[in-house]
């Protein structure tokens, strides 16, 4: 009866969220109505971080472990009969109605030592939003912290969970080509951006890293040249999108594809400049805060599964990076389809009971 209970709690809390998608920063609704919530179950909470972040803080003024959970709110945004609409396609509304259910039971039950920090934090599809949370200072504390996400049912299926979702790093790097104009009968006199732009593309593919660790560097946007075609084109510009599954063969890929596009440019007397280099770092896990999760999960389900490999990036490995906080990230399996970021997705909602179970025992392992 209890536990029906609960899930129905959290059930209406993912509907209610489900009806009111909001993008990156302007989560007006949704973290009003969640703060609000916060603070009836009787947490410290601090809002409007950036316009719409989170930090709730249950204290049990006994020394002990800083731990947070932290939940995405963003929604995405679609093109529907030619008209623009958001919808939770990333389940980033599941993933705060089990971490709300999670924080309501706790202060139910209690801690005994060290304190609890909620998150909520805008933006995290369109990037800035863990940063936001991280600038304003309200987490300097914390020295642990947990993530939740749905998995596609490619990933986990209904009932399984793993500890370790483990993301890629993935950046964007942008590069401008300045060349010298001339006539196009006088090509001699003048310095061909686009002829600087191929060099920089097959410099960019020739571009060679520990092949152990999954990666891939490539131009998706190359711009050069302007309306007229008898003039040698002095400008160009190129985007490349870069992965890697470790922060370390990413920061070699920055640096190599930045010596790439500044050399071989010059090679014939261009000048390349890096315009934008921007991204998510690749997770980068505590193994005991791992271990507390795989137990955890192994309380709620019957196994827990192994680190699990994906290919996408979140921002949630900032707080890692920036603020040097242990981590672990619950990958949830949902029997979830056709996809994330698919604007039909769909999944179990059984799911949510267990993601809140196992955010509730890891939080009681480190402060109940
Ligand atoms: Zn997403
Ligand atoms: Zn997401």
């Amino acid at each position: 009866m209890e536990k029906e209970h609960k899930r129905e709690f959290t059930e209406k809390i993912y509907d209610y969220l489900h009806t009111i998608p909001e993008i990156g920063f302007k989560e007006f609704k949704t973290s009003t109505f969640i703060a609000s919530e916060l603070r009836k179950y009787g947490y410290e909470v601090i809002e409007k971080i950036s316009g719409t972040g989170i930090v709730a803080i249950l204290d049990s003024k006994l020394p002990g472990p800083n731990i947070a959970v932290r939940a995405d709110m963003d929604a995405l945004t679609f093109e529907k009969d030619g008209e623009k609409c958001n919808i939770h396609a990333c389940g980033h509304d599941a993933n705060s109605a089990m971490v709300l259910t999670a924080a309501k039971e706790i202060k139910k039950i209690g801690i005994n030592n060290g304190k609890l920090f909620i998150i909520f934090q805008p933006a995290e599809e369109i990037l800035g939003g863990a940063q936001s949370i991280i600038e304003s200072g309200y987490i300097d504390e914390v020295e642990e912290m947990i993530g939740i996400h749905l998995r596609p049912i490619q990933e986990a299926r209904l009932g399984e969970a793993t500890p370790a979702l483990v993301h890629g790093s993935s950046y964007r790097m942008i590069a401008k080509i300045k060349g010298l104009n001339a006539h196009g009968a006088r090509p001699h006199l003048g310095v061909n951006a686009v002829d600087a732009a191929v060099l920089v593309v097959n410099a960019i593919n020739a571009i060679r890293l520990d092949p152990r660790v999954s990666h891939s560097i490539k131009v998706t946007k190359l711009h050069a040249g302007g309306e007229a075609t008898n003039i040698i084109p002095d400008e160009a510009e190129i985007t490349m999108d870069m992965r890697a599954q470790n922060n370390e063969v990413m920061e070699e890929m920055i640096q190599k594809a930045k010596g790439a596009i500044i050399s071989s440019a010059k090679a014939i007397g261009a000048q390349g400049n890096i315009e934008f280099v921007g991204g998510v770092p690749a997770a980068e896990y505590d193994d005991e805060m791992i271990n507390i999760a795989k137990t955890a999960i192994e309380e709620e389900l019957e196994s827990a599964m192994e680190p699990l490999y994906t290919t996408g990036g979140e921002d949630f490995h900032f707080y890692t990076k920036e603020l040097n906080i242990k981590t672990a990230y619950i990958g949830l399996g949902a029997d979830l389809t056709p996809g994330l970021h698919h604007p039909k997705m769909k999944f179990d909602k059984k799911a949510l009971g267990f993601g809140v179970n196992i955010l509730k025992n890891i939080i009681l392992k480190r402060l109940g």
